[in-house]
């Protein structure tokens, strides 16, 4: 019996799940959902735990590998305009964990606020960028998120916080079930100056990051806050190195690019071969960024 049989409408099963990752790789989802609103989530999650199922949390779709054989159990899409709203309250911006990262930066730029604007060219959703600390050179998501709102274990909605959250590189301790909103302190600014450096950080990472055209992942998080993962992957000569369609970008070595032909396999492969590499050469254990599903 299909373990979401009253959820008509919801859930879909066999659901493709390449065209909802940066890759566009991977089998199919064995259930999917978007719910329209947290009783439907908070439905959704219950139904799981009492058929014992696994669940993930999809967000843009920008930091997950799904493997050739799919994924197991629901996969829950939030992009409903119910998790995706923006309120600008002085200077905090409210905004649920749906919402773009491009469309948040944008509109606190544009409503003269400044603080967001460091993750400029970040793809992804809110959700995505505070679970995995989203940043770079310029700065991270986390010093400038006031309070978190999730869903936890039990499925009650809980505030998180600033002073009980941590953040360090690419993670966070928002590690409950559903992040679903956020609150960000930003510093009023005069809102030319902040798109100004939007349009700055933009030129650099479309300079120093692969083609906006190829599929990609960004692979590895740094070792440590001055050894960065590129670097390594670069100085073991990497850059370009293919198996199957998958090959280290030439633009940035901490990016894998997908060719047309290529299988979520020969990305976990290639993966394999640079931590190896990186280890036997420099004896850094480089840890996976990206989510593998
Ligand atoms: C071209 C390119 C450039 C990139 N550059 C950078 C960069 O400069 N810096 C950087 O940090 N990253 C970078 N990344 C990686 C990626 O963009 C970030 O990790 C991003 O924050 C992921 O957000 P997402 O919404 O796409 O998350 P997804 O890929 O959808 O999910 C990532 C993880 O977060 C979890 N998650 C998502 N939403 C929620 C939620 N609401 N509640 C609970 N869990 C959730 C998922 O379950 C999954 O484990 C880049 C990726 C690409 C493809």
């Amino acid at each position: 019996m299909h373990p979401f049989e009253e959820f008509v409408g919801i859930v879909r099963a066999d659901e493709p799940m390449a065209h909802r990752n940066w890759f566009r790789l991977g089998g199919p989802a064995a259930y999917f959902a978007s719910p329209r609103n947290p009783d439907e989530l908070i439905a959704l999650l219950k139904r799981c735990r009492d058929q014992e199922l696994p669940f993930r949390i999809l967000g843009g779709g920008s930091n997950v590998l799904v493997r050739d054989e799919g994924v197991e159990g629901l996969v829950i899409l939030l992009e409903s305009p119910h998790f995706a709203d923006v309120k600008v309250r002085g200077s905090i911006v409210e905004a649920g964990a749906a919402v773009p990262m491009t469309a948040l930066i944008s509109q606190s730029a544009r409503a003269g606020l400044a603080g967001l604007e460091v993750l400029t060219g970040i793809p992804g959703t809110v959700g995505g960028a505070l679970r995995g600390n989203a940043g770079g050179r310029q700065g991270a998501i986390g010093p400038i998120v006031r309070r978190a709102t999730v869903l936890d274990p039990a499925d009650q909605i809980q505030v998180r916080e600033r002073e009980v959250l941590s953040f360090a590189d690419r993670e966070s301790n928002l590690d409950e079930p559903v992040i679903l909103s956020a609150e960000f302190e930003l510093e009023p600014e005069d809102p030319e100056s902040v798109v100004r450096r939007m349009r700055r950080i933009w030129i650099i990472k479309k300079e120093n990051q692969p083609y906006a055209h190829q599929r990609s992942g960004c692979i590895f998080k740094n070792p440590s806050p001055d050894v960065s993962a590129g670097a390594l992957i670069e100085q073991a000569g990497l850059k370009g190195t293919q198996v199957g369609g998958a090959e280290v970008s030439d633009r940035h070595a901490n990016f894998i690019v997908a060719h047309p032909g290529a299988r979520s396999a020969d990305i976990l492969q290639l993966i394999d071969r640079i931590r190896q590499r990186v280890w036997q050469q420099f004896g850094y254990e480089l840890e996976l960024q990206i989510q593998v599903w």
